[in-house]
């Protein structure tokens, strides 16, 4: 199964009907985004105009992708939902886990070594459960959707912020925490906040030394990392249509760096294009017989202030290549500014390493532009004066690429080919060995998406840049930073100075794809013989116990756990680093829990009073004794508390150490969600000024929760160590549905009831 054309067709036969009465009630012409999200509406015909940024909406998407590192959680509660298969189709991919060290053969056996209970995990739960598997090595998940399931017009939700990237097949594909993927796996509407739509223009056309990737780090400029929050940006324009299918997916991938909650762009011949050279006929024929539903109408694009609620234009016959960097993707240096800004800054001007590919950029036509520029180091006697990477986004793309000549021409000039897997993306770059920490300050140049501290090596000393493959290809060539390869000479090995000539590559492999093992495991037709075996001593699995409904009286009696000081978001609920090995195991990964919280009332990190001795430890630990003695708690914070990722990890870990509500005095929404499917209390200051009267030793009692309902604030009665006492009164969000959640002990477990 490498997609499945029913369902394709069936979206398309509902699709013009749905945009029609969708353009109907809203009484314009539609976006794309528009039509993408009104034709998935979880009720199937629209009869609504949603208000963007404000109105909630249940959608019903038409995929799921799960990474490694996310699936583990989500899988291992989607066992507890009583299907026999995913609603959806569903794929799971195993990239994250493969560290880069010294090449791929290598590399990926240490990794099968190291990780194989959890990919054998994760083989036979998708062997079970209908969904397809691809194995260690296979490409990393947003290089492996596109290739494979993205289809124009199509919605998708993905365990990963990049799932963004299939935007460049003309999808609405959103990045989700585990719970909201095991919501769609067991066939529960999805919901989403009705984006914004903010619009970029594109005019001109690319040439030269700029990329698509320029076009995104331009946008980065623009927007900054905050500025696409709560939006799906549209591309559009000569520019988008001058295109190629993996450009637009390197421009969609880097979205998440603005903050957008997905990026699009409208369907031309470049998807058509691509899909027929991916062997997607089928997918491309039945596009194209739906292809006025799949772009915006025409007079949006004509008049786009009237339609969008941001209009961004870039002429990309003038648009430079860019780094952006270090530290953040939206500070942007033109090339031409390099040499300015990094005097004016002190960035390193030796460049160490320059590392190409990732999800982001390794199609074949960057690839095959960065491989132009390798090759003329031998024919112009050039040396490479930085180290140099490859990080092939797929096996299809890597065996491609080494029937072309290409893996030769890079390994010609000393590269290392690293694994089809994240590898110096996400930190797994043995670069160091155990000394990162205190690594040397030093620049990199890469084509991946972030560059936040630590993010490729662990080193926070080490400014990472990032720009196009060519450009990052050539800066390694040249060793240095503030190199613009469109006006500067190098000198070779005879003394003499020679310029690069342009890159040059094609959009796509003139023998076309080829592959001998993709890697890709289809699920059995009936999983339900198979056993999914996870040993009991293991410290990376552990299968999941349903977690059981909190009493009324339970809720007599709470002890403070923690008044959190100033910003906590899941990353000091549950951090990420080294705990990542624990992802699959729920009691060992909870010793992480809030142990990057400021106490307010002692401004330090893990170390809380334990009401129960008086003495002071970490946060997990004394929760655990409260735990032992079968008490309760209350987390207390300040204002979008949980924000960040939208890890059910750090709604999971306090629940199953027994905490009851968090009080706060607001949340990031998806970390309120996350509480309310844990079966959790998530409850706002009603007076924001009530945060100053909870004291170190206060007990909480719900004097209400009895009569628990929608739109009825709950009173809590708060007893301080000298016996006074004060009353809160506690805003929820809560409908009927939720709080039903909250009485079975989570939402799963209602899934669960309503499949027994
Ligand atoms: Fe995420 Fe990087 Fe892996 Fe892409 S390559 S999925 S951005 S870690």
């Amino acid at each position: 199964m490498a997609f499945d054309i029913d369902m394709i067709k069936q979206v398309y036969a509902t699709m013009g009907e749905r945009v029609g009465k969708a353009r109907e009630l809203v009484g314009n012409p539609l976006t794309l985004s528009e039509k993408i999200l009104y034709s998935h509406l979880w009720d199937g015909n629209p009869d609504k105009v949603f208000v963007r940024g404000k109105d909630y909406v249940d959608f019903a998407p038409d995929r799921v992708a799960c990474q490694d590192a996310t699936a583990q959680m989500a899988l291992l509660q989607f066992m507890h939902a009583g299907k026999p298969k995913v609603a959806v189709p569903t794929t799971v991919h195993c990239d994250h886990l493969i560290q880069a060290k010294v090449g791929a053969s290598a590399d990926l056996k240490r990794a099968n070594e190291t990780s194989n209970e959890v990919f054998d995990f994760l083989e036979s739960v998708s062997n079970k459960y209908g969904i397809g598997f691809w194995k260690p090595g296979a490409g990393i998940i947003h290089q492996v959707v596109l290739e494979n399931y993205a289809f124009p017009g199509g919605m998708m939700i993905g365990t990963d912020s990049h799932t963004v990237n299939a935007g460049g097949l003309g999808m609405v594909a959103i990045g989700v925490g585990g719970a909201d993927a095991v919501d769609v796996m067991a066939g529960m509407p999805w919901e989403l906040k009705f984006p914004k739509l903010i619009g970029v223009k594109l005019t001109g056309k690319l040439s030269g030394w700029t990329a698509p990737k320029d076009v995104i780090l331009k946008v980065a400029d623009i927007l900054t990392v905050k500025g696409g929050t709560g939006a799906i940006v549209e591309y559009f324009g000569e520019g988008a249509i001058s295109m190629s299918c993996t450009g637009k997916g390197t421009i969609c991938n880097m979205g998440a760096e603005v903050g957008a909650t997905t990026s699009t762009f409208g369907y031309d011949e470049s998807m058509d294009r691509y899909l027929r050279a991916t062997d997607r006929e089928d997918v491309a024929d039945a596009a194209l017989s739906a292809k006025e539903h799949l772009t915006a109408d025409p007079e949006v694009y004509e008049n786009p202030e009237k339609y969008f609620d941001q209009v961004i234009e870039i002429d990309l016959d003038t648009l430079e290549p860019h780094l952006n960097g270090p530290f953040t993707p939206d500070l942007a240096t033109p090339i031409s500014k390099m040499s300015e800004a990094a005097k004016e800054n002190d960035w390193p001007l030796n460049v160490q390493v320059g590392l190409i590919g990732s999800c982001t950029n390794s199609s074949y036509e960057d690839i095959s532009r960065a491989a132009s520029l390798a090759k003329q180091v031998s024919e112009k006697n050039l040396k490479m004066k930085s180290q140099f990477t490859i990080t092939p986004g797929s096996e299809q793309v890597r065996y491609t690429i080494e029937r072309d000549g290409f893996i030769d021409t890079f390994n010609n000039v000393g590269a290392t080919v690293f694994a089809n897997a994240c590898g110096p993306c996400i930190g797994m770059w043995d670069r160091y060995g155990d000394n990162a920490a205190n690594g040397p300050r030093n620049t990199i140049v890469h084509s991946f998406n972030r560059n936040f501290a630590k993010r490729a090596d662990g080193n926070p000393n080490t400014l990472a840049f990032v720009g196009s493959p060519e450009l990052v290809t050539a800066i390694a060539i040249s060793g240095r930073l503030d190199f613009n390869p469109l006006t500067d000479k190098l000198i070779n090995e005879d003394g003499e100075e020679v310029v690069l000539d342009e890159p040059r590559g094609y959009e796509l492999p003139p023998e076309g794809f080829a592959v001998e093992d993709a890697g890709y495991v289809a699920p059995m037709e009936d999983g339900s013989g198979v056993q999914v075996v996870v040993s009991g001593t293991s410290e990376r699995l552990q299968l999941l116990d349903p977690f059981v409904p909190i009493q009324p009286e339970e809720l007599q009696g709470v002890k403070l756990l923690i008044k959190a000081f100033g910003k906590c978001t899941t990353d000091h609920i549950s951090m990420a680093g080294p705990w990542l090995r624990y992802r699959g195991h729920l009691d060992n990964i909870a010793n992480n829990t809030l142990i990057g919280a400021v106490n307010a009332f002692n401004k330090k990190t893990n170390f809380v009073k334990n009401q129960l001795t008086g003495e002071y430890g970490g946060v997990p630990d004394t929760q655990r004794a409260y735990k032992a003695k079968g008490i309760r708690s209350i987390v207390v914070g300040d204002h979008n508390y949980g924000e960040g990722s939208s890890r059910e990890h750090a709604a999971m870990q306090p629940r199953h150490l027994g905490v009851a509500a968090v009080l706060v005095k607001s949340f990031a929404r998806i970390h309120e969600t996350n509480l309310k499917k844990q079966g959790m209390l998530g409850l706002t200051f009603a007076n924001e000024a009530d945060y100053d009267l909870i004291q170190e030793d206060d007990t909480f009692n719900f004097v209400d929760i009895a009569s628990f309902s929608p739109g009825k604030p709950l009173t809590l009665e708060v007893v301080h160590a000298d016996g006074s006492k004060d009353t809160i009164i506690a805003n929820h969000t809560y409908n009927a549905s939720q709080i039903n959640w909250f009485k079975e002990g989570s939402a799963l477990n209602v899934i669960k009831k309503e499949n027994a």
